[in-house]
């Protein structure tokens, strides 16, 4: 049965837990004598008749086990993705044909894709906002049909205002959708500030190891639910479960890597704010991504990179491991991101170790 376990919890005896339990009690097979605490992972392309998940690309238990893990976090019911990509992909299939949506300046790359390419087929058209300017946004909202929002926004750390975006969209007509990858639902649960839809790319901060690629979408809305059911069952963008596995796997431990990654980020974020060579920096205050801009432009943003020995070059992020990157060496980012913008995804080692790097980095370039 796909997701039909939401009384999970209540199975602990103990309804009301915190997400930081839900973490780790979501999810897990029943406890009868000698059953593994663990989900198995569940490789099947075909069930026995007669029940509900009746073929490989409609359900599977590994899956069941991750999606009730986020639902119960996000407030909602949840269908996973093959990736973050897959599950935007599919949530935009619930556009009706030449519509309107409404969509960050500036936000992940892959999504602002998906919609250009809609808006170049001539199938929807595209109103781009500056998501902090709620006002604007709410005025963008009156004839869409869907207003995607991502708080906080990749790179630019810009924060929406959900709840009153939310209720200037439903007065609209038009559905929120929340791309929550940044924040994760321990920090922001946009079901809750009136969201209708929640979108995650699984790849980041939700496995947190940098070992696989996954997505979800989490709705309270049957109606909507099963719109995006039916999508993942006709498109086939279904998730290995291993890579469910993997991600349930790194689920469990969000909480923790997400407190030293976050007391990480506030303190380099303050340490870099009187760093001479940082000309701006970028964190809204929670979460473990920031951005800082440096003095010189491109060149000297590219050597701060190619300078540091402990922090990764790479794009991606969310993992336990640090990583950086200046956005801008991708052709396609926005050129509302500075040229000298570098992207910090602050990981789980030691702050004093990571800032040694960094600073070290920034001294002699
Ligand atoms: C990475 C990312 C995505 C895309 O997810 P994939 O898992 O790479 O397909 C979407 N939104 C945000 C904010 C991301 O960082």
């Amino acid at each position: 049965m796909v997701n039909s376990r939401f009384s999970d919890l209540a199975d602990t005896g103990m309804p009301g837990l915190s997400p930081q339990s839900t973490l780790v009690t979501g999810g897990r097979p029943d406890t009868e004598p000698d059953a593994p605490l663990n989900p198995a992972v569940t490789f099947a392309s075909t069930y026995h008749a007669g029940g509900q998940r009746g073929y490989g690309r409609y359900g599977n238990p590994t899956w069941e086990a991750f999606e009730d893990v986020i639902g119960a976090l996000e407030g909602g019911r949840t269908l996973a993705f093959s990736s973050g990509l897959a599950a935007s992909d599919a949530v935009l299939s619930l556009l009706p044909e030449a519509c309107t949506v409404v969509a960050p300046d500036c936000a992940y790359l892959g999504v602002l894709d998906q919609l250009r390419e809609r808006r170049d087929a001539g199938r929807l058209e595209l109103r781009q906002v500056d998501v902090t300017d709620t006002a604007s946004v709410a005025a963008a909202a009156r004839g869409a049909a869907m207003v995607w929002l991502e708080s906080p926004t990749n790179p630019k750390l810009d924060v929406a205002d959900i709840t009153a975006i939310s209720d200037a969209a439903a007065a609209a007509g038009a559905l929120t959708v929340v791309d929550n990858t940044f924040a994760t639902p321990l920090l922001q649960r946009p079901l809750e500030l009136g969201a209708d839809v929640v979108v995650h790319s699984a790849t980041k901060l939700i496995s947190g190891h940098s070992d696989v690629v996954s997505g979800a979408v989490v709705t309270a809305d049957d109606g909507l639910f099963d719109r995006l059911d039916r999508h993942r069952r006709l498109h086939g963008a279904t998730p290995s479960p291993m890579d469910v596995y993997l991600a349930l796997r790194g689920l469990r431990t969000l909480s923790v890597r997400l407190e030293r990654a976050q007391a990480n980020a506030a303190e380099l974020a303050s340490r870099l704010a009187s760093h001479p060579r940082v000309s701006i920096v970028r964190y809204p205050g929670y979460g473990s991504i920031c951005s800082i801009e440096v003095a010189g432009g491109a060149d000297s943003a590219d050597a701060v990179v190619e300078a540091v020995r402990l922090w990764v070059h790479t794009t991606s992020l969310g993992g336990v491991e640090s990583t950086l990157e200046r956005r801008r060496r991708w052709p396609s980012e926005s050129e509302t991101v500075d040229e000298s913008l570098i992207r910090l995804s602050v990981g789980i080692e030691d702050v004093d170790d990571l800032w040694r790097d960094l600073s070290h980095a920034l001294d002699v370039t």
